[in-house]
């Protein structure tokens, strides 16, 4: 087994806190495109400009055509969870992994049984009403747009709100509780582990550096990253085979572990 991968499941283990951040590279393999990079959705098919808080205000139903058509190819191929996001479900039910922070909004960390989980952007299943906070599946709303009613408004009787994707928009600020949790949780964990994140978008890219101050910081992707040289461990590779790694390299930790116990126990009752 990898010595470094070995070192980290030691760490985790033994850890009080363990926060893991994870962005678009963990959902690569369910078919969900990225943004960023030169592959990115945002280089090449659609404008981050039409996708803006500012455009919501201002042309609710352009907004809603152009996101039905966003939305279509963002989650249209999505396969479901992957070995990823298993993987770190199975951390959490190992008793490792305390929480995951994620920047993704396609709700597959739940998906795959994650239970502790803050999502920092939202999540894209849902749309709310602008006026009375409603919550509304997102495909009730897009069934509008398909059926030439944009912007989709709010179900509740009397209500005239405009739905909006329950998703932080560019220029609109993230909610307060779930960033702060976020960073609370950076700020306590012994260890924070950063997987499939570019570490661009502020303020998501400050968590690891907070984390890197306090514990111990394990970056996971295919590429470099913005905060590679802050890192106590780096971890190349595509994160359906690092992740599950990770899970096995744990597993025999506490393998080993209960076998220790158990030599005890034999010796202790003999
Ligand atoms: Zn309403």
């Amino acid at each position: 087994m990898d010595e470094q991968m070995a070192a980290l499941a030691d760490e985790i283990s033994a850890a009080d806190g363990v926060t893991v951040l994870t962005g678009a590279g963990v959902s690569n393999a369910s078919g969900v495109p990225t943004f960023r990079g030169e592959e990115g959705i945002w280089n090449n098919e659609f404008d981050p400009a039409d996708f803006r808080m500012d455009r919501f205000e201002r042309d609710p139903a352009g907004f809603w055509t152009d996101r039905l058509e966003l939305h279509e190819r963002m989650f249209g191929d999505v396969t479901g969870p992957n070995d990823a996001h298993r993987a770190l479900a199975r951390l959490e039910d190992l008793g490792v992994v305390d929480v995951v922070v994620t920047q993704n909004t396609d709700g597959l960390h739940a998906e795959a049984g994650t239970n502790r989980l803050i999502e920092l952007h939202g999540n894209n299943a849902r749309s709310v009403c602008v006026e009375c906070g409603e919550s509304v599946p997102t495909e009730t709303a897009l069934d509008d747009v398909r059926a030439g009613n944009s912007p989709p408004s709010c179900p509740v009787v009397g209500c005239t709100g405009h739905l909006k994707p329950d998703v932080v928009l560019f220029g609109e600020r993230l909610p307060g509780g779930a960033y702060d949790s976020a960073r609370r949780m950076a700020w306590e964990s012994d260890v924070f582990i950063v997987v499939g994140s570019s570490l661009t978008v502020v303020p998501a890219s400050t968590l690891p550096e907070e984390a890197a101050e306090r514990g111990q910081l394990a970056i996971f992707d295919t590429g470099e990253t913005e905060k590679d040289h802050l890192a106590h461990y780096l971890v190349r590779g595509d994160a359906t085979e690092t992740l599950p790694a990770l899970v096995e390299a744990v597993q025999a930790r506490l393998g080993r572990e209960a076998d220790t116990r158990g030599v005890e126990n034999v010796t202790q009752e003999g």
